[in-house]
């Protein structure tokens, strides 16, 4: 079993040394455990986070540990009744080739269905966090302006998508033109500014006339500071992430603009997507009604190989994700 540890906490951009290669023997389940082969991994913003020491919604991965990671494999070896040889299963799997994991901390999952990365896609965790996200903590009303940041990521490719089968205007803000060409063309979003040459205040007041009703957040700082200059009134903000901070090495300093929640009698709450665990078979159904019904796209950025992990997590802070990014670690 080829494995990734957290060798040392990263202090900015993680670096090669702050992880160890281990190899080791693949173990035997236990009673109501199963052996699975890892397919595929997510790569997720959020690993950053799971790298620091603190208090979070979430426990750190300790040094020694290997990286906590959730995936899609295939079940070699069983002692639960619930799991057999040849199941598909997500679950957090971890930056390795072999996972012991107990059954109740696996879901299966149907590879004829849907492609097996789509599952840690919109049927999976960046999926489900736009759902909840969107539409229980932003509850957009037909008609409103909905704006997202990172808008061709994981988790925003899919908001804007919601939004707009939801009946909304939807303004992307993405880094690049390629990005923001494919938001409006290909996902059909209303309108994309890209954060790297326009100045994002005033291309929110081009674009945003009436103000924002909606405005979910997934990078945090400045982009975060000139929506809230353009809220509208009872607008809802969503912080979903704050993925332009995540690699600070000086304390975050809070939005300038906070005051325009008081002026517009406005809301800002944060959200945590593991809160909705018991509503995800709910959500994966609906969307997977939407993608059959061609409302709604999947898209993901295929990477190959293990041991390419720290470099391909890195990815995700330069923007080189074309949609989720996910690691195969093995073929089927
Ligand atoms: P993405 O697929 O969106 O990938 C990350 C993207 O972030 C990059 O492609 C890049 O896009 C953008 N980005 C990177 N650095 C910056 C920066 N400095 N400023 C602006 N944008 C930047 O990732 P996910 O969809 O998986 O995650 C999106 C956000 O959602 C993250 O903040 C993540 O932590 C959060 N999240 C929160 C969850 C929750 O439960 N609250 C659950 C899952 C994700 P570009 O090229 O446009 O710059």
């Amino acid at each position: 079993n080829r494995q990734i540890r957290l060798a040392a906490r990263p202090v900015g951009v993680p670096k090669p040394s702050d992880w160890k290669f281990i190899d080791e023997p693949v173990g035997e389940p236990a009673d109501g455990e199963v052996l699975v082969k890892v397919l595929y991994l997510s790569l997720d913003p959020a690993m950053r986070g799971w790298m620091n020491e603190g208090k979070s919604y979430i426990r750190p991965v300790a040094i020694d540990e290997v990286m906590r990671a959730g995936g899609v494999g295939v079940v070699v070896a069983s002692k639960s009744d619930r799991f057999k040889v040849g199941d598909h299963v997500v679950g957090t799997l971890n930056v390795q080739t072999h996972a012991l994991v107990p059954e109740k901390a696996l879901t299966r999952i149907d590879p004829r269905l849907a492609p097996l990365p789509v599952y840690l896609s919109v049927l999976g965790m960046p999926g489900m966090t736009a759902y909840f996200g969107l539409l229980d903590v932003g509850q957009p009303k037909e008609g409103n302006t909905v704006v997202v940041s990172g808008a061709a990521g994981a988790v925003g490719a899919v908001v804007g998508q919601i939004a707009k089968i939801k009946g909304c205007r939807v303004v992307g803000i993405a880094g690049g033109a390629d990005k923001c060409r494919y938001v409006v063309e290909e996902l059909g979003f209303d309108a994309a500014i890209d954060y790297k040459t326009d100045d994002v205040k005033k291309a929110l007041r081009a674009t945003c006339e009436k103000g924002i009703d909606v405005y979910f957040d997934n990078v945090g700082g400045d982009i975060l500071d000139a929506a809230l200059a353009h809220l509208a009134f009872k607008a809802r903000v969503v912080i979903c992430g704050a993925i332009s901070q995540y690699n600070n090495t000086t304390p975050i300093v809070g939005p300038a603009n906070y005051l325009s929640l008081l002026v517009n009698r406005a809301r800002m709450e944060g959200m945590i997507v593991f809160d909705y665990a018991d509503r995800y078979a709910e959500a994966a159904r609906e969307m997977a009604g939407w993608m059959q019904a061609g409302k709604l796209k999947s898209r993901e950025d295929v990477v190959d190989g293990l041991d390419t992990f720290p470099d391909r997590l890195l990815m995700l802070f330069k923007g080189e994700n074309q949609g989720k990014l996910v690691l195969r670690v093995a073929s089927a």
